[in-house]
């Protein structure tokens, strides 16, 4: 019978009346890129980051039909001048920086006129180095090695790299050490040796692949002239509250100001790297000192006009999200 209601309300028109009931919520999807490799081919995607392009597409078309996408100004609006939003209203966003999200997902965005936001950890912008994550998801996934033994932070890893199922598991697990607490220096320097034990030592960039790489300036400025708003994610993707506050106010301030002055207009939106690990008290003061007006982290709740507009919620959606049980998942929030 539950089944039954669900398909009645998911797959006929009957979706826009129990919209209706939920009326003032705000729904933010949260994605990271579209891709147009398959998982565990070119790249990896172990942790499903990348949607493939045509389900993004596909997952687009289904909630435009049922959902009004607003700006980053409307938004703002909304939370600091008491303005209405249009019926059952949804925001998409990305965070920080992919390449493909200009080369996959930014003409599909364009055909729907669909409006984003873009969350930048600046300093990866232009420069081929990549994140620590990726460095650490190229070497697993493409490693001769069979196992990797190693000591991470005081702990004896033995990790066995058999299958694709066995690298996700290593990769996964080293994750969890080292977004445990670790500042953004010493999360470097263990990505390296890990690198250097799988056969791929000093490596510091990750070239021709867009699911690795990041944006350029160019294509940043193309995409902002057509719809695409950006907001700041740090300078250097840290976790905020692992750092010193004054290195906290570098990381913030400096990313605002880079995309101020490459893209001309003010930027009032963040992005918590590593989502509500964060945020605390003490960070929101700081990005309200500094000028901005929205914060994003992640949490999967939707929003209403009480929310925290320094902390508004988002939903994740990666590889192998359905669009049926996001738009089920939103319902029953
Ligand atoms: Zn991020």
């Amino acid at each position: 019978m539950k089944s039954f209601i669900r398909h009645i309300i998911l797959d006929t028109q009957a979706v826009r009346i129990p919209l209706r009931f939920k009326k003032g919520i705000l729904s933010i999807l949260c994605f990271h890129g579209v891709t147009t490799h398959g998982r565990f081919c070119k790249t990896a995607n172990f942790e499903g980051r990348h949607v493939h392009k045509d389900a993004f597409k596909d997952l687009l078309e289904y909630l435009l039909k049922r959902f009004n996408p607003i700006t980053l100004e409307q938004l703002t609006d909304y939370y600091y001048a008491g303005k209405t939003l249009p019926e059952n209203p949804l925001f998409i966003t990305f965070d920080d920086g992919f390449a493909n999200n200009y080369h996959h997902a930014f003409p599909v965005l364009k055909s729907l006129n669909c409006p984003a936001v873009i969350f930048l950890s600046t300093g990866y912008i232009e420069n081929r180095t990549g994140f620590w994550v990726e460095r650490l998801e190229y070497s697993i996934h493409n490693t001769k090695f069979e196992r990797l033994r190693t000591s991470l932070l005081d702990h004896d890893l033995d990790l066995p790299l058999n299958s694709n199922e066995e690298k996700e598991t290593a990769y996964r697990t080293i994750l969890r050490f080292l977004k445990g607490g670790s500042r953004l220096s010493a999360i470097e320097e263990a990505v390296r040796l890990i690198c250097d034990r799988l056969g791929f030592p000093a490596l510091s960039r990750i070239d021709g692949n867009e699911d690795y790489r990041f944006l350029t300036w160019d294509e940043v400025k193309e995409m902002s002239a057509h719809g695409i708003s950006f907001g700041a994610h740090t300078v250097h993707h840290v976790n905020l509250t692992f750092e010193d506050l004054e290195k906290a106010r570098w990381e913030t301030q400096a990313s605002k100001h880079e995309l101020e002055s490459r893209l001309g207009r003010e930027c009032i939106a963040f992005c918590y790297p590593y989502g509500r690990s964060g945020y605390n008290d003490k960070m929101e003061a700081l990005l309200k000192e500094s000028g901005f007006k929205l914060g994003f982290q992640l949490g999967g709740k939707l929003n209403d006009r009480d929310t925290n507009p320094m902390l508004l919620n988002r939903i994740p959606v990666g590889w192998g999200s359905r669009k049926e049980d996001l738009f089920w998942h939103i319902l029953r929030s």
